[in-house]
């Protein structure tokens, strides 16, 4: 099922589209991103996140 989460430190999750509610969060006020994973882990938005630091060369 469709949810949105923020790749953020704080691990919001919502059912709907908006922008990250944590104050303390570094992505607050930023789109959430969509998210289709089943288990909750949220995987692969994550990953797709975390690669823009990895520069292996
Ligand atoms: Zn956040
Ligand atoms: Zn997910």
């Amino acid at each position: 099922m469709t949810h949105y989460i923020c790749t953020g430190t704080c691990g919001g999750v919502a059912e709907k589209p908006g922008t990250c509610q944590s104050q303390e969060c570094p992505k607050h006020g930023e789109p959430l991103d969509v998210c289709e994973c089943a288990d909750g882990k949220h995987e692969g938005v994550m990953s797709v996140a975390e690669g823009e630091s990895e520069d292996e060369e």
